[in-house]
């Protein structure tokens, strides 16, 4: 049986990983530091998954686990995953995104140096590597400057993959733009606002704050992006690639498709702007192109924006 181990399993990534990867009959097995309503979920939808305890940024405790479960792939998927909270916060999120994948890509290295078995590793860096870009769209080759503690840390990843690439390790490194899902948490926007569309459709919110309406995304469906790391992980040969649909929208489209789709008429009615909510160094467009992806890995979105948008708001109405 073959042997992947996932850092983030408890996150919206981690969680379809997980199903894909168990489906295909691989044992799998995944870094958890606190017992919480995610890893409940988790156990729920992939009772075969083995939970180990132990926090990215504790690299000696990483490389034990690694060494007991001596994974053939790896996934590193964990991390502190908001931009806003990175600028409370950026001693954390450096430790955990920046440190945690050095220590990650060290210890699949030494696995593999001492087992003589081959290690791949797929790491999830991020859009926000590329800070305000100057360009749009954005692929492999776009300059790196990122403007947030949290597009710093994930910039400091990203290089190393390919440190450790140059170094004899099979690593991958995809540039994941915004991905979405039922299974987002309200701290992203899609969530805060197709929970409050469903909300405020069956009377039980008066008003949705927002920040930046303006700000544009390119937001994909977060299973295609767990089926691109796979590809990524799987090819021939290890490179970075960008996941992305290569189409953006601002967060004003996205209130009044998630509104429209909720039977809510007139969306502005229940909006209000937060000067509080507006982020520091937030880019005006994030939008990727995904050429090589597509021609080297065969990889394309399966869902476009308004799949994402009603997926997400039915789920809500559901639940709500
Ligand atoms: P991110 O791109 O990974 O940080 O994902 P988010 O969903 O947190 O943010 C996407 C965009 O929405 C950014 O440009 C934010 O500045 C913008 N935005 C506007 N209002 C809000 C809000 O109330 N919450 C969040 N999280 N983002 C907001």
């Amino acid at each position: 049986m073959q042997t992947a181990f996932v850092t983030g399993i408890t996150g919206q990534d981690g969680g379809y990983l997980a199903e894909r990867l168990v489906g295909e009959g691989w044992q799998v097995h995944g870094l958890v530091h606190s017992p919480d309503h995610a890893r409940a979920e988790l156990m729920e939808r992939t009772p075969e998954v083995v939970l180990h305890e132990g926090d990215l940024g504790d690299a000696s405790r990483l490389s034990a686990v690694l060494d007991e479960v001596r994974p053939s792939e790896i996934y590193n998927l964990g991390g502190i995953s908001s931009v806003a909270l990175s600028w409370q916060a950026p001693v954390l999120t450096a430790a955990v995104n920046g440190l945690g994948a050095a220590g990650l890509l060290e210890a699949a290295w030494s696995l593999q140096e001492r087992h003589g078995a081959q290690v791949r590793v797929a790491h999830a860096s991020s859009a926000e590597i590329f800070g305000a870009p100057a360009v749009s769209p954005q692929d492999e080759n776009t300059p790196i400057r990122p403007h947030t503690p949290y597009g710093a840390s994930k910039a400091f990843a990203h290089h190393l993959v390919d440190v450790y690439r140059r170094r004899g390790l099979f690593a991958t490194a995809c540039i994941l733009y915004n991905h979405e899902s039922p299974r987002r948490p309200e701290t992203f926007v899609t969530r805060k606002i197709t929970l409050a569309a469903a909300r405020i459709a069956h009377g039980a919110q008066q008003t949705l704050a927002l920040g930046n309406l303006d700000a544009r995304r390119d937001w994909g469906w977060a299973p295609d992006y767990v089926d691109g790391l796979i590809r990524a992980i799987r090819h021939d040969e290890a490179q970075d690639y960008v996941l992305a649909t290569g189409i953006s929208h601002s967060v004003r489209d996205f209130v009044e498709a998630a509104f429209t789709h909720a039977g809510i008429a007139d969306w502005t009615q229940w909006v209000e702007v937060e000067a509080a909510l507006t982020r520091l160094g937030d880019a005006v467009e994030q939008r990727g192109d995904a050429t090589r992806a597509g021609a080297m890995l065969g990889w394309t979105p399966s869902a476009s924006f308004e799949d994402v948008v009603h997926r997400m708001v039915d789920a809500d109405l559901a639940r709500v």
